[in-house]
């Protein structure tokens, strides 16, 4: 049997640090970590991910605020609202929910966000310091499974580590941290996507998979070594009558079958999903005590 990295277990068990920390940083009259989330829209996804952002604040005792737009909302008005959230010194991180009307340019918006107050990792000033190994806010589902593999003990140096997907959030961040020079890190890394050729062949000679590439169940046992360490990114929601909400939800690798040859597996749900909340409070503590950018 694989070892079962377990992600749900995981970010409670930082959910309970970060609540120590907090209620420490009350003990001392220090600043209460405030996130501040904007969502544009009514999309069913998204005012799902917000309210799991904003719940897990008031489980360890942050301060939240929710700044909900109407979908018409102007592109020149939200970039408003984000400058006064930059300059509010009460708030120490800003997200904005992903995606925004296609009226909204992503990078206009993006690139209004203060780097000291973006905890999601999206800006430049942060992309590229993680890049140069310097302290940054590093993108929450990477940084998620960085630390995943660390409270694991799993060996990545020297180790070859391939990565199924190259986006801006999850593929491309996770390549520059698996080949940095750190721990978790120090991997020969080859990054793949939909223009890789062979890929089956590739993903075959990883010690370590991470797979994020939006389809589900894409990775078979065929593709992948005998006591390969394999990570899952991916979430699809499928139906299923025979579960009381009508749908279950399943990954970018067929679980059952590559679980027999992995020496450990995420599972889906309660592998990297719940990391990804767990790291985002994370960067908001660590943006709350001036720990990357010196305040
Ligand atoms: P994306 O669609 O932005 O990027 C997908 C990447 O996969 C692209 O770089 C593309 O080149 C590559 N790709 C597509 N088809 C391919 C193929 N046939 N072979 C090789 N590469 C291929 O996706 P994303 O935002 O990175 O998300 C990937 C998956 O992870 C999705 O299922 C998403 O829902 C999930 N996700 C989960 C979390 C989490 O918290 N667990 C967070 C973000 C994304």
């Amino acid at each position: 049997m694989p070892t079962l990295i377990n992600g749900k277990a995981t970010s409670e068990k930082i959910k309970t640090e970060i609540a120590q920390r907090v209620s420490e940083i009350k003990t001392e009259g220090g600043k209460i970590p405030h996130l501040a989330a904007i969502l544009v829209g009514s999309d069913g996804a998204s005012q799902t991910y917000v309210g799991a952002k904003v719940k897990s604040c008031e489980q360890v005792g942050f301060e939240s605020t929710l700044v909900r737009l109407e979908e018409t909302v102007s592109e020149e008005e939200l970039l408003k609202v984000v400058e006064d959230i930059n300059q509010n010194p009460d708030i120490d991180g800003l997200i904005v929910q992903l995606p925004l009307p296609k009226h909204i340019s992503v990078v206009k918006v993006t690139d209004k966000i203060k780097p000291e107050k973006d905890v999601d990792g999206f800006t430049p000033a942060n992309v590229g310091r993680m890049t140069l190994g310097w302290p940054a806010y590093v993108a929450a589902t990477p940084y998620g499974i960085v630390e995943l593999l660390k409270r694991y003990n799993i060996e990545t140096s020297g180790k070859h580590c391939v990565v199924i997907g190259r986006s801006h959030i999850v593929g491309s961040p996770m390549s520059i941290l698996m080949a940095r020079n750190d721990n978790p890190g120090n991997c020969t890394v080859t990054l793949t996507h939909s223009r890789t050729k062979n890929l089956p062949e590739i993903a075959k000679t990883a010690d370590i998979l991470i797979v994020a590439l939006g389809k589900p169940e894409f990775v078979s046992a065929d593709m992948v070594k005998e006591g390969a360490v394999v990570i899952d990114v991916g979430i699809h929601r499928i139906e299923d009558a025979s579960k009381k909400s009508g749908f279950r939800l399943i990954g970018d690798v067929k679980f059952d079958e590559v679980a027999a040859k992995a020496s450990a597996i995420t599972p889906v749900p309660g592998g990297v999903g719940p990391m990804t909340i767990a790291s985002l409070l994370y960067n908001t503590l660590l943006a709350a005590e001036g720990k990357i950018y010196v305040k």
